[in-house]
């Protein structure tokens, strides 16, 4: 798959276990989600009861996971992952919801795609720690209450727009996770280094840094892929100049735009003309699906101010058309 999509596949899952930090003091970057996620988790402690709910948004690779298990660790409480495309039926979230334990964390990755039945038995296990069986059908089916003990939903999103209102308000707490700036992916890349037994200069660590669209997950990665280039082609130490050539063979430039993020922006303006042009027609010109241009691709291009999504469409910035060696027409007031 490409090196720096967002998205781990099953392998990376086992490394990434190993580089997930554990309690909330070894998570780096998003400071404000992290004081208010301790505030929360310390009155919870002190009060004896299990916190309210939490909702957590943001790009993939930021941490949404990572900081699921950490609630449940720092409340000594048993964490159950799950994901809304994995609960297909009703019935499926019935069967998790009635046998959590007393505080246990339930984790739900991906919860805006839960299935609507799902979705509605959620609200009521949500605000009153009870389901509705439903038994039998048409006129003669009834509801069975069943008492759950009480639990924390944390639920993951790439994309809070997408909730319905009444699932969103039942979130007692939401943290929104942003792009990490150099320095914390630094902070990170080093830390990942150590733990892989990885040799890494100073430069190296800041031109990877620099270089993974501000997602740890992509952080990480690249780290392994350089580190093989290191071992492979060279003496094992990561150097900055190392660092350049392995990336430049992954197709990760200067900035760190990958493959997708330079495609979209070459289809915005060799094929739009800079735009304004919708996203799914932009993604159809890229072959890729409308959900992975928004999330992925554009969060990263936005945050560079090279895309900008105006309610008539997405439009190329003048440091996009710059950044494609092009020049901007003089029209161009972004
Ligand atoms: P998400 O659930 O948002 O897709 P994850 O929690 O799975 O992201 O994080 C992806 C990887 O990035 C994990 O292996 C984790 O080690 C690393 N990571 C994410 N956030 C941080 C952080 N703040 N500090 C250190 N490592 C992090």
């Amino acid at each position: 798959g490409r090196v720096v999509s967002p998205l781990a596949d099953g392998e990376e899952r086992v490394i990434e276990g190993a580089l997930r930090p554990k309690r909330l003091d070894d998570f780096v970057g998003q400071p404000r989600v992290r004081e208010q996620l301790n505030l929360l988790l310390r009155s919870a402690l002190r009060r004896g009861r299990p916190p309210d709910h939490v909702l957590l948004s943001g790009p993939p690779g930021l941490g949404k996971t990572t900081i699921a298990m950490i609630i449940a660790a720092e409340l000594g409480a048993p964490l159950r992952p799950t994901s809304g495309p994995a609960i297909e039926r009703a019935g499926d979230l019935a069967a998790v919801l009635s046998t959590l334990q007393e505080g246990e964390v339930l984790f739900i990755d991906e919860i805006h795609r839960l299935a609507r039945p799902a979705e509605e038995m959620l609200y009521l296990a949500m605000e009153d720690f009870r389901v509705d069986i439903i038994v039998g059908k048409g006129p003669g089916a009834t509801a069975i209450p069943l008492d759950i003990a009480p639990f924390t939903l944390v639920g993951a999103t790439t994309r809070a727009g997408l909730l319905p209102a009444p699932l969103r308000d039942r979130f007692g707490f939401t943290g929104h996770l942003d792009l990490y700036q150099p320095e914390e992916l630094g902070v990170i890349v080093r830390r990942s280094a150590g733990l892989l037994g990885v040799k890494i200069e100073d430069g190296g660590v800041d031109e990877l840094a620099r270089r993974s669209r501000g997602t740890p997950r992509i952080a990480n990665r690249l780290l392994r892929r350089v580190r093989d280039y290191a071992e492979v082609r060279a003496d094992g130490v990561v150097t900055k100049e190392l660092t350049r050539t392995a990336l430049e063979l992954y197709e990760v430039d200067e900035l760190g735009l990958d493959r997708l993020d330079r495609a979209v922006l070459d289809a915005l303006i060799r094929r739009f003309g800079g735009g304004p042009v919708g996203l799914s027609t932009l993604a159809v010109a890229v072959g890729e699906e409308a959900e992975t241009v928004e999330v992925v691709a554009e969060p990263f291009l936005v945050r560079h101010g090279m895309l900008a999504r105006t309610p008539r469409g997405r439009v190329a910035t003048r440091a996009g058309w710059e950044h494609l060696g092009l020049t901007p027409p003089a029209s161009l007031d972004l």
